[in-house]
């Protein structure tokens, strides 16, 4: 099929790339012009494994293409997805100006049947909006569908949740847009959940709403842990082998971030509120996750006493492991409250180092993780790399003023660092 993705970001380039990848012909859009220039220059905007290639194959099979015309993607397609950002206000609603612009910008072009598509996460009835928009813009007064159709990708894994998706969601209303998402999601094989739109809008609120609720609800388990003396990966292990529960989503650290999780929370909560919900439990969730930080930078305090003129290494900076993405990252958040007691810092990062640089100033940047306890006080991990697993813990050791390590991941064994000689402080054990 011919297909535009409106939005060329984490979101759009990868879904852009995945369904040229199966053979639909697609036109991604961005109204970034240097994007849209490095795209076809063969490059990528973002760090996420196996997109690069993907990207410059199904390019130079002429499947997948860029532009930053909205109306030459709107023309040429039949299904037009939406993967604009939706970016939260101060009072944690969300600011839908981007969709806005783009309903009214695909309305204007549009000169025959088309089907709007949005992907972004957006409050429910979100759908009837963007219809309202295009009915008062469209010149051509033609017949129009729109779809909703979260997205659950996970940064760092993205094309193989595209590729291998476990369920799609899809929001209609005519039986001649199932039938065209149906055509497109066909050769992906993944459960495909058909529902009306406001379903299929609050299905992904509700769902990234869960995931951050399980990770407070371990957060506070650790918490409980620490105090009574238990171990939280060993209870992590104990109720995850339950199926109704699953272990993943159960790893305590220094709280969730990224540019999902918190925004749709408070979005979640800004909604049911407008519906006449006090969702309360939310409230909680998002209360664990910013106490837990806390937690972590006290950890670091008690033990190191004053932080003025001390020098602290951090391995991690972006929000999770497997990306460069720092928005909103609690590896971050933590660098800037060490920085403002007074720390100076050498930092690392696998993949987001250059991300991080405008955000995080006056730090050193290390390129080498086994170099970055050099004359430190102590070793702070924040995000959960797997490389950090293979440190040279002998080499940090010799490096460090005294061997104290701040594991806001539990990516090592108490048990082993203790043996080693480190002065080891992890979450919940
Ligand atoms: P992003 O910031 O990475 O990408 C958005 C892109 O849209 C940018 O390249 C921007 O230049 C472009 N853009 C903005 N306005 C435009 C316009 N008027 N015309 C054309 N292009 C325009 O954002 P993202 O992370 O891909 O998120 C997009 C949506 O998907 C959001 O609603 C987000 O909540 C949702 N989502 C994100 C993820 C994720 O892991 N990043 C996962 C699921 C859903």
């Amino acid at each position: 099929m011919n297909l535009t993705i409106i939005g060329t970001g984490y979101v759009g380039l990868v879904t852009g790339a995945c369904f040229a990848e199966v053979g639909h012909r697609v036109i991604c859009v961005d109204n970034d012009a240097s994007k849209v220039e490095l795209l076809k220059r063969g490059g990528i905007p973002i760090y996420e494994p196996g997109l690069q290639e993907m990207v410059q194959k199904n390019t130079a099979s002429g499947r997948l293409s860029f532009t930053n015309n909205t109306a030459e993607g709107v023309e040429k397609s039949d299904v037009i997805f939406i993967a604009v950002p939706t970016p939260p206000q101060p009072d944690g609603s969300v600011d839908m100006s981007f969709i806005e612009r783009v309903a009214r910008d695909i309305a204007a072009a549009m000169t025959e049947y088309k089907i709007v598509v949005d992907k972004s996460t957006v409050p429910v009835k979100t759908g009837d909006r963007v219809s309202e928009t295009i009915k008062r813009y469209c010149k051509a007064k033609v017949d129009f569908d729109v779809v909703s159709n979260p997205e659950f990708l996970r940064e760092g894994f993205a094309v193989g949740d595209l590729m291998k998706p476990d369920r799609i969601v899809i929001g209609v209303r005519s039986q001649r847009a199932v039938a065209a998402m149906k055509e497109i999601y066909t050769p992906f094989k993944a459960p495909i959940i058909i529902t009306d739109v406001n379903s299929a809008e609050l299905i992904k609120h509700a769902a990234n709403s869960f995931l951050a609720l399980k990770i407070s609800y371990i957060n506070a388990i650790s918490v409980v842990c620490e105090a009574a003396g238990a171990n939280v990966m060993q209870v992590a292990e104990g109720i995850g082998l339950d199926e109704r529960i699953g272990r993943r989503f159960l790893n305590p650290g220094i709280g969730f971030g990224g540019s999902c999780f918190p925004k749709d929370l408070s979005a979640f909560i800004k909604i049911s509120e407008q519906v006449g919900y006090s969702f309360r439990l939310l409230q909680e969730v998002q209360r664990i996750n910013s106490e837990q930080m806390e937690r972590f930078v006290k950890k670091i305090t008690d033990t190191l006493w004053v932080l003025k003129d001390k020098k602290i290494g951090v391995l991690g900076l972006a929000f999770k492991q497997n990306t460069d993405d720092v928005r909103m990252s609690p590896a971050i958040d933590l660098c800037q409250r060490l920085q403002k007691e007074g720390a100076a810092l050498r930092v690392h990062d696998p993949q987001a180092m250059e991300k991080a640089k405008p955000l995080l100033k006056g730090v050193t940047y290390v390129d080498d993780m086994n170099a970055v306890a050099e004359g430190c006080d102590a070793l702070v991990i924040a995000t959960e790399w797997e490389e950090f697993k293979a440190l040279d813990l002998d080499r940090a050791q010799k490096a460090l003023t005294h061997p104290i390590m701040f594991d806001g991941r539990n990516l090592f064994d108490p048990a082993e660092m203790g043996k080693r000689g480190w002065i080891y402080k992890s979450i919940g054990r």
